[in-house]
């Protein structure tokens, strides 16, 4: 019996190491890997330079208490606002930590205004974590069912519709922010409308409200831009950050710009972790590799590369409902729930992810070359085909 706690239905499979866009099992089979460990493997699996760079910092200092300076912290914060635009950085572990980072500062910004019980708009099918605060934030009762009493303060609307968040505006003084993903990941990779956005930083301008944007899964050059929201020409006034950013090595963070600076004085937030220079070493290099190699033209490229290839061979199927999303975040949604496509390509060798019950879900590494595609293209779209047939 596992003493590990059984919060996963995993699959039947251990890996025991990985070379770019490949993983290898403990029977020395090799799988192509589509999924990147949830969007986190940017640089996929040893990565040379990467791994060098971890290995010289891993010599030098793991971690040392934040109350310290902290010199990659500096570099990284410097880097990440330069690529975005934004001005200050808090580093966290994860996405959910992030995202938490956020609400807080958003009720302290409401607070400091005077709002005694601020609230934050969030979109239905919106997944921002696990944590009690950014449960309640997530528009999926799968994820809040059995732990109530939820967070309160969210006001919950149906994404990308803009009279919505107007008729919160017009009835409800406390909100304080709009808290929403340019891309759902886990909603089922659904996009925001440009002209939505645009018109949300402008509601928000008016209104005096934070634009928070969750960037946790599609930031990180994965859509072909060092951040989804640099599609729109709009800033937000706090994103969030954290799957891709490290390549692996947990780490996270929480960005602010314009009004939402100077939120957070000393002693109103905090991590023991957050941001230690092995962390910082891991994103700052993750961010000059994928500067280095154009990896966000390549992003984008292959994006198109890969959808068009799914246009071609799945035209005409029955039951094919979308091919979607933006460079390396790619979604192709059918008539009916598809989970059982995740073991089949296992059993070929292709590691793949299903979300939103009926959304076949693609987040390869940004290193994937288009040869490795073409191999995802060629075992994947037979796959959907029988599926569909049977
Ligand atoms: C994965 C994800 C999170 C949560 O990140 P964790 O690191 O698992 O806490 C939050 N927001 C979005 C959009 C995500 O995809």
């Amino acid at each position: 019996m596992s003493h590990v706690m059984n919060t996963y239905a995993r699959l039947p499979v251990t890996f025991t190491h990985g070379e770019g866009a490949w993983l290898w099992d403990t029977d020395g089979k090799r799988y192509l890997d589509a999924l990147s460990g949830i969007a986190v493997n940017t640089l996929g699996h040893a990565h040379p330079r990467f791994t060098a760079a971890l290995a010289e910092q891993i010599g030098k200092l793991i971690h040392c208490s934040n109350v310290y300076q902290v010199a990659g912290q500096e570099s990284l914060a410097d880097k990440l606002c330069g690529l975005s635009g934004m001005q200050e950085v808090f580093f966290s572990n994860s996405g959910c930590e992030a995202n938490e980072a956020a609400i807080k500062l958003a009720r302290m910004y409401g607070h400091k205004q005077g709002i005694e019980s601020p609230s934050i708009i969030v979109m239905e099918k919106a997944f921002h974590g696990r944590t009690l605060a950014t449960l309640s934030a997530t528009g999926n009762r799968k994820v809040q069912a059995g732990f109530e009493p939820l967070v309160t303060g969210f006001v919950r609307v149906p994404y990308n519709d803009l009279d919505a968040v107007r008729q919160v505006a017009q009835h409800n003084r406390s909100v304080v922010a709009v808290l929403v993903e340019p891309i759902q990941g886990e909603g089922g990779i659904r996009t925001l409308d440009i002209e939505y956005l645009k018109q949300l930083r402008q509601l928000c301008n008016e209104q005096n409200w934070l634009l928070m944007l969750d960037e946790v899964q599609c930031g990180i050059g994965r859509t072909g831009k060092w951040f989804a929201f640099q599609h729109t020409g709009i800033l937000p006034d706090v994103m969030t950050l954290a799957k891709g950013l490290g390549s692996g090595v947990p780490v996270g963070a929480c960005l602010a710009a314009g009004k939402a600076t100077g939120t957070f004085q000393p002693g109103n937030h905090g991590s023991t972790f957050g941001g230690n220079p092995l962390a910082c070493t891991a994103g700052l290099t993750t961010l000059n590799i994928i500067e280095q190699d154009k990896l966000m033209a390549h992003a984008e490229a292959l994006g198109q590369f890969i959808r068009a290839g799914f246009a071609a061979a799945l035209q005409g199927v029955n039951g094919v409902k979308e091919i979607r999303g933006q460079g390396l975040m790619i979604g192709v949604e059918l008539d009916k729930p598809c989970g059982d496509l995740v073991k089949l390509a296992l059993a070929q060798g292709l590691l793949i992810n299903v979300t939103a019950d009926s959304v076949i879900r693609l987040l390869p590494p940004l290193v994937m070359s288009q040869g490795e595609a073409q191999q995802m293209l060629d075992i994947l779209c037979p796959l959907i085909k029988e599926f569909m047939h049977s």
